[in-house]
């Protein structure tokens, strides 16, 4: 993260609301699919449906973890693998919106079959090519693709993600025109079928330094070898792999070129990686949402508890509703955040993005957590155990645990909402000569804007109204922060890092469910404003109870309990109490 991303602060809605600003203006146009660019989109879903119902069954691969070879040869020849490659590469050129869509519909049909489809277009070589400049390695990339290969990403290690610098080393030979590439990378999705593989190095120069380097290694070069296929807790069938990489020697001319020290402080690295999350991560939320709201539809319509069909008791309608408001507002993040936005304008987006990795993963994860509640115990058993007894065959239990997956994939959830806070402030901040006093105080100011938002409720109004008051209260309180504590002090108070960013998430969220309303043409606009209704009742009552634990931090110093706690129970000093049986 550098100085670039400060200059980028004009154009993010995101970033404008840490700054204490709602600028309604920037999010109030809501963009739609036009009619030609879905009809492109909608034959492609048709296909990847047919394909994987003709050719795939989940049985099968919850039986023998294996993808079928023939799922995957139809996928790369008939270009699902390039989507938005160049058509002078057998690519599709599909917009950001399109291929989400199809991702999103191959991983509803059968999760990890979509989903290797999916990190393939998301994480693959294909992934960075709109970074790259014109010459050998796109062109290299490009052939690799439309010969039909694979791909995947390959960054962790055993070290640990969160790592800046990784321990696997690319050393330049005395011919200086090869590297050598030493190390072992773990949990590759795709790194057991992969034909090319974007791998983070670290290379120390000459000076000493040390940079963070990407190269595309052949996994037909010698020295690289697939140790093991994880077996996870879910995504059976998914080719996730543990890769070695012993004396891998890679020309020069693979490495991705770039001015940085660090991949991750390039322009566009960083927001097209946040783009791969929302074709892979954001789509499975959204696919498996969308199924467990279906399921729990059918069971609520067609049981009964005491003679009375279990929706029509109150509890189980607000979980209904609570589910479908929380998808109508993912649904409102993911077509702000990428309808009408290409490679061009994709950094202008990076902050809100990278939000939406934390904001789908959790709800879905909630979601298929809400669902096994309200079917009881059929909601724990699985798909086959239930067919024997004369249940419907749903898969919930397997996609309760695939989905679980996802708030590590990428970085664990807690971890991207500290680190979101504090890259923020870092860009904004404390690596810019930024006017912390530009925050004012412009509550109620949306009273204003309410006037021309034509389309919604009067609650929804009250709710626009309440959305600008908290982006002030924001700025007021990161204002507070800057002012009373130096950085480091700052961000080793992770919690209040988390909760901060945890409001903005609610409020990037409530500002595009009002926006989307208030766009929406008549025939919609009173479902979508019941809709959004619900969802910004729930979450100004999360917000309101986030505030308040950020006092509670706040009041609490340096004497706060759950660390001196913590320390004492990781030196041993509760082991009687708190760890021997009773
Ligand atoms: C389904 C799936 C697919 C994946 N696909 C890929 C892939 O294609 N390519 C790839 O490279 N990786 C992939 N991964 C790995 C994934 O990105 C990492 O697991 C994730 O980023 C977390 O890193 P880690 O497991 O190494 O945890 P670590 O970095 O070892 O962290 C361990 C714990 O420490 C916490 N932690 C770390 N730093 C801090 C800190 N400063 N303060 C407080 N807590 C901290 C973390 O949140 C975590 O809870 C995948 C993982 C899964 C589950």
């Amino acid at each position: 993260m550098n100085y670039l991303w400060s200059k980028n602060i004009e154009k993010s809605f995101l970033a404008n609301i840490y700054l204490g600003i709602f600028k309604w203006d920037m999010v109030k146009a809501f963009p739609e699919q036009s009619a030609s660019e879905k009809e492109i989109g909608d034959k492609f879903c048709e296909r990847i449906d047919q394909i994987l119902n003709e050719n795939v069954k989940k049985e099968d691969i919850e039986d023998t973890g294996m993808l079928p070879a023939r799922y995957l040869k139809l996928i790369t020849e008939e270009g699902f693998t390039r989507l938005q490659l160049p058509k002078e590469y057998d690519g599709h050129e599909l917009s950001h919106y399109n291929t989400f869509r199809i991702l999103q519909t191959a991983i509803r049909n059968c999760f990890p079959a979509g989903f290797t489809l999916a990190t393939h277009n998301a994480f693959g070589a294909g992934s960075i090519l709109s970074a790259l400049p014109e010459g050998y390695l796109k062109d290299y990339i490009s052939e690799e693709l439309r010969n039909g290969g694979f791909s995947g990403w390959a960054d962790t290690e055993p070290t640990g993600a969160a790592n800046r610098l990784v321990s696997t080393t690319a050393t330049l030979c005395e011919d200086g025109e090869h590297y050598i590439i030493n190390g072992r990378k773990v949990y590759i999705a795709n790194g057991s079928i992969a034909d090319i593989l974007i791998v983070s190095t670290t290379v120390t120069k000459e000076d000493g330094t040390d940079e963070g380097c990407l190269f595309i290694v052949d996994t037909k070069n010698q020295g690289f070898s697939v140790d093991k296929v994880h077996d996870l807790m879910g995504l059976r069938g998914f080719p996730i792999a543990a890769l070695n990489f012993n004396n891998v020697k890679v020309h020069k001319n693979k490495m991705v070129s770039m001015k940085e020290g660090h991949w991750r402080d390039t322009f566009l690295l960083e927001p097209i990686s946040a783009l791969g999350r929302m074709f892979s991560l954001t789509s499975a939320s959204l696919a498996v949402s969308k199924k467990c709201l279906t399921w729990m539809k059918d069971f609520c319509n067609r049981k009964k508890i005491n003679g009375i069909s279990l929706g029509e008791y109150e509890e189980i309608q607000r979980k209904i509703s609570q589910t479908a408001a929380e998808i109508f507002a993912m649904e409102s993040v993911i077509k702000w955040g990428i309808i009408n936005i290409d490679f061009e304008n994709l950094a202008d987006r990076w902050w809100e993005l990278f939000s939406t990795k934390n904001i789908t993963t959790l709800f879905a994860n909630h979601i298929a957590d809400r669902t096994i509640a309200v079917f009881g115990a059929e909601g724990y058993e699985k798909a086959q155990s239930k067919k024997e007894i004369g249940y419907s065959a749903i898969e919930l239990e397997q996609v309760f645990r695939d989905i679980r997956g996802l708030r590590i994939s990428g970085g664990v959830d807690f971890q991207i909402d500290n680190r979101s806070t504090q890259l923020w402030l870092e860009a904004f901040y404390y690596n810019s000569d930024f006017d912390i006093d530009v925050v004012k105080n412009n509550f109620g100011v949306a009273e204003e804007i309410v006037k021309e938002a034509q389309n919604l409720s009067s609650l929804n109004k009250e709710h626009l109204i309440k959305v600008n008051d908290e982006v002030v209260k924001l700025g007021n309180h990161i204002k507070y922060l800057v002012k009373s504590f130096d950085k480091e002090e700052l961000f080793a108070k992770q919690r209040i890092m988390i909760l901060t960013n945890k409001i903005v998430r609610e409020i990037y969220l409530i500002s595009c469910c009002l926006s989307r309303t208030n766009a929406a043409n008549k025939e919609l606009a009173n479902d979508y404003n019941m809709l959004t209704e619900t969802y910004c009742i729930d979450s100004l009552q999360k917000i309101q109870s986030y505030w308040h634990q950020l006092d509670c931090e706040l009041q609490q110093e340096n004497k706060n309990p759950f660390n001196i706690l913590g320390n004492r129970i990781l030196d041993g000093d509760l082991d009687t109490i708190v760890l021997e049986n009773i």
